[in-house]
């Protein structure tokens, strides 16, 4: 069975967190302050703040971006549920703008949709191809929004030769095992704003005036205070021993990853009917997902090639989901109609892309699609 993706951890990885669990010091201390010292430097931001996942780093961002109830914030539907959902949590209406060709977000599309109730535009760096950000930088300024980054698949992509997380005050990045880098679950938010770092700080624990680390190594006795109602979304010191292990070698796994994609890029250039993944001359991509474009000359269907990949030992997935159409969502969302969205989720397949993939396996994925897309 070739599958969809696997992580890339091995027993560097694993020591770390074994070593960590026998420093007695096991919840957000000085190994997640080491991570997101790192994780700064290595994005080229000036802060970065550790969190459970990048569900919880959207939320915060929702928060700290002022984002209340009956606010307006424009996302792509296509996109992971948890984009849209982040929205909810504060109260607001996420507002659905088209995506491209590229399955992110349309800036045109997104500026329509423009009320005075807007408050924010959050874009997505799908499937770890980062958006246009200047053009949604640009918006932003001229509309008077924030611009919140949904760069869970993006760690080590690169937009304009500058990598994602530097280029605005709110990138949302995750660890999840489905990602380039993975702390089992895990999510970081970059910032250059030294208020929405420290308020997000406070927001992960619980609003606490004083964190453990700082309490512990005081020779003072000093008490906290809980300044506003926060949350419990820290990260674990066990995950952030994982995360910068992974995070040195990051880089190399997305050169690893480009390898096999271009490899894809090349054996498959020839099959018609069908529209592959391309990079413009802003970006640099990490390809979190190799994602197959089906146009409706094709002669197979997309769940049809599935079943037929499947059949052969060879996982696969739908492209990127419709956050409209699914249940949580339909019924406020029953004129809603985005026909590129809907079209790119109903004919996009994702096909295995993982480090590391053997010559057998990948040659195996290429001859497989090859003959059942052959005309
Ligand atoms: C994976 C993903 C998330 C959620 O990340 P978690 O760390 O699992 O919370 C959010 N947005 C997008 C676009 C994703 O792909």
């Amino acid at each position: 069975m070739i599958p969809i993706a696997k992580p890339y951890l091995n027993t560097d990885d694993a020591q770390a967190a074994y070593d960590t669990i026998l420093t007695g010091w096991i919840t957000q201390g000085p190994r997640v302050l080491e991570f997101e010292e790192k994780f700064a430097k290595y994005v080229g931001s000036k802060h970065a703040v550790a969190v459970s996942n990048c569900t919880t780093a959207l939320h915060l961002a929702m928060l700290v971006a002022g984002i209340k109830e009956g606010d307006e914030v424009i996302c792509p539907s296509m996109s992971y549920i948890a984009t849209a959902n982040s929205i909810k949590y504060v109260g607001a209406i996420p507002v659905f703008a088209e995506v491209g060709e590229d399955y992110n977000i349309d800036a045109k599309h997104a500026e329509s949709l423009i009320t005075n109730k807007t408050k924010a535009i959050l874009i997505v760096h799908q499937i770890g191809f980062p958006a246009d950000i200047d053009a949604f930088k640009a918006l932003c300024t001229k509309h008077n929004l924030v611009l919140i980054e949904d760069a869970a698949c993006a760690a080590g992509s690169s937009y304009k030769g500058k990598k994602i997380g530097s280029h605005s005050d709110l990138v949302c990045f995750s660890f999840h095992p489905r990602k380039v880098i993975s702390t089992g679950d895990g999510g970081m938010i970059t910032t250059n704003n030294p208020e929405y770092d420290h308020r997000l700080r406070l927001l992960r624990q619980h609003g606490m005036s004083v964190n453990d680390r700082v309490r512990h190594n005081s020779s003072k006795v000093i008490f906290e205070d809980h300044l506003e109602v926060g949350y419990n979304y820290r990260m674990t010191d066990i995950q952030a021993a994982v995360g910068i292990k992974q995070l040195e070698k990051l880089d190399w796994i997305v050169e690893e990853r480009r390898k096999i994609a271009m490899y894809y890029l090349d054996k498959l250039k020839d099959i018609p009917n069908i529209r592959l993944p391309k990079e413009n001359e802003h970006i640099h991509t990490n390809f979190q997902s190799f994602c197959i474009y089906l146009k409706s000359a094709c002669k197979i269907s997309r769940n049809e090639l599935m079943q037929k990949l499947l059949d052969d030992g060879i996982a696969s997935r739908r492209g990127v989901m419709c956050t409209h159409r699914e249940t949580a969502y339909k019924n406020e969302c029953k004129d809603l109609q985005l026909p590129i969205s809907e079209n790119l989720q109903d004919n996009s397949i994702v096909i295995p892309l993982y480090i590391p993939m053997s010559t057998e396996e990948i040659n195996e994925v290429v001859s497989k699609l090859t003959f059942y897309l052959a005309e």
